[in-house]
């Protein structure tokens, strides 16, 4: 019997070594980890859980939530996190939509879970943010030595909804290979070992938090601070502690505003790494100055895990995402034609790997759209490789305006505004228009004081823009909305001015 994913963190398990560090004063071990997840798969076979069988977890971040993916893996379950932002509504979407055997909630959330998840004779279980709940309850009771359930590389280890960021969520399923083969390549590639000492602040129901994260940890022996949210300070008084930080780019941005943030402040730490939305290059830049680190970016998606990373080696390059991992094939092809472009051109970004996912759950004609003839995943992202070999993001298939008959990538024009004085950020999205069709519209946000306005702005882009990339009308608002993993939610901007020049 083999389980091929958790025989790999079995093997690499350094006993009673610390795994997950909460505070000062809690810490699990590795061995603490194996006998909670055995209790728990147990208590899950009790339940009549059984390999194939779905298992929806909408819970806090906690050590426990962390031990009841594992404990998953182990029962040969398919693991199904869901965002805890996720109103019951939503839940009753994913509930239906994937028929989970058991859903995990917390307490306060339970009656109401229960109504929904009856229809679909779903049992609900809690688990609660201070490792309380009828889960854990049942676990006491049973064995600790639960003898993993055997999976081959093909089998499905979890389902993933995509963020929605571009329309309704769809669930990709990711086999144990798929989980595997990242986490070792990402592990080696970022030279992770058992005396690296991770802080953990991202979400556990997506890709980087949950893969990225916490599989690398446990392949590497490593240890990880579990934090349950993002805080710049309770970071900085970590950092000492720590030697790696994995983070989205709001993260950086709001080191940035620290004080705290300097070369002594970051001695012990050997890798800043930033993923899920693009780190701007002024970002990056900015970080470096203050701390003498090049954050090292890495470009991935909840279908194919991870693709590329700047290299550990050798030159970060701001405002690329870096090289494809060993054994990830990355190509740019004409989106009309398929043709794989030259270098420096750019296209479609199409992924191959060991890496890619098995397709979206119950919707194989979505999957077969997905793929090209020969195999390659079509990403949905605009990009380039540059003669250096560097893939470069430009912007979102979904995202592109078309204005007039030309096409315009939203991220070209938001570099130009975001480095206009007294601009901090921007959106670009493309809003109906009775002319042109689409009208290209900049949301921006003015630094605290700042006197630009409109003017200012349609100036400063003269010289630098076509004149079709230029935004018709720009927008000022306090701050642009972000979902939990940072990512800009253009749809809600889109809808927000959605008559904007029809408006009579
Ligand atoms: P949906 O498919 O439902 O719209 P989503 O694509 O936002 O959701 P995720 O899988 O969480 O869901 O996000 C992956 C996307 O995030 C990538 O396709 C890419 O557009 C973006 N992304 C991730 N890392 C980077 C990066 N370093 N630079 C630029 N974009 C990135």
């Amino acid at each position: 019997m083999s389980n091929h994913l958790f025989d790999a963190m079995r093997a690499a398990a350094p006993g009673d070594a610390p795994f997950i560090r909460i505070d000062s004063t809690r810490t699990w071990t590795y061995n603490d980890a194996l006998a909670l997840s055995g209790r728990i798969a147990s208590a899950m076979d009790t339940l009549g859980i059984r390999p194939g069988d779905r298992v929806a977890v909408q819970v806090e971040k906690s050590a426990e939530a962390l031990i009841l993916y594992l404990a998953c893996i182990r029962s040969g379950a398919i693991y199904l996190p869901l965002n805890t932002a996720y109103p019951l509504a939503e839940l009753d979407y994913f509930i239906g939509d994937a028929e989970p055997r058991l859903v995990v909630v917390s307490s306060a959330a339970r009656g109401g879970v229960e109504k929904i998840s009856k229809p679909h004779g779903a049992i609900v279980e809690t688990l609660d943010a201070d490792g309380s709940g009828s889960l854990l309850d049942l676990a006491r009771d049973e064995p600790a030595d639960f003898i993993d359930a055997s999976r081959s590389a093909d089998d499905l280890a979890a389902i993933l909804y995509t963020s929605g960021t571009t329309g309704r969520s769809k669930g990709a399923m990711l086999t144990h290979g798929n989980l595997l083969s990242n986490a070792l390549t990402l592990r080696d590639y970022w030279r992770v070992t058992a005396d690296d000492r991770l802080i953990h602040a991202l979400p556990i129901f997506h890709t980087h938090g949950l893969f990225v994260a916490t599989n690398v940890t446990l392949l590497a022996g490593a240890s990880m601070y579990l934090l349950s949210k993002f805080d710049s300070e309770e970071i900085l008084s970590l950092m000492p502690q720590a030697t790696m930080l994995m983070g989205v780019p709001t993260f950086y941005v709001r080191l940035l505003q620290s004080p705290r943030l300097d070369r002594g402040a970051v001695a012990s730490i050997r890798l800043f790494i930033s993923g899920s939305a693009p780190l701007l290059a002024e970002t990056h830049t900015e970080f470096q100055a203050r701390t003498g680190h090049a954050i090292l970016e890495r470009y991935g998606m909840t279908e194919t895990n991870m693709n590329t990373s700047n290299p550990y080696k050798g030159k970060r390059i701001a405002g690329t995402v870096g090289f494809p991992l060993p054994g990830v094939t990355v190509r740019v092809t004409d989106p009309a034609t398929g043709l794989v472009l030259s270098p420096e051109e750019t296209g479609m970004i199409e992924i191959k790997g060991p890496n890619v996912f098995k397709g979206y759950w119950r919707i194989p004609e979505k999957t077969a759209a997905e793929f090209t003839a020969d195999g390659f995943f079509i990403s949905g992202d605009l990009g380039k490789i540059d003669r250096e070999g560097y893939v470069h993001i430009v912007g979102r298939g979904k995202d592109l305006v078309i204005s007039g008959g030309y096409n315009i990538y939203p991220r070209e024009v938001e570099g130009e505004i975001d480095q206009i004085e007294g601009v901090v950020e921007s959106a670009v999205i493309g809003v109906p228009h009775p002319d042109f069709g689409e009208g290209v519209t900049a949301v921006v946000v003015r630094k605290p004081g700042a006197s630009i306005d409109e003017k200012t702005i349609v100036s400063a882009l003269q010289d630098r823009l076509a004149r079709y990339k230029q935004p018709k009308r720009i927008i000022f608002a306090d701050d642009l909305p972000r979902n939990t993993m940072g990512k800009v939610q253009k749809n809600i901007l889109r809808q927000q001015y959605a008559d904007l020049y029809t408006r009579a």
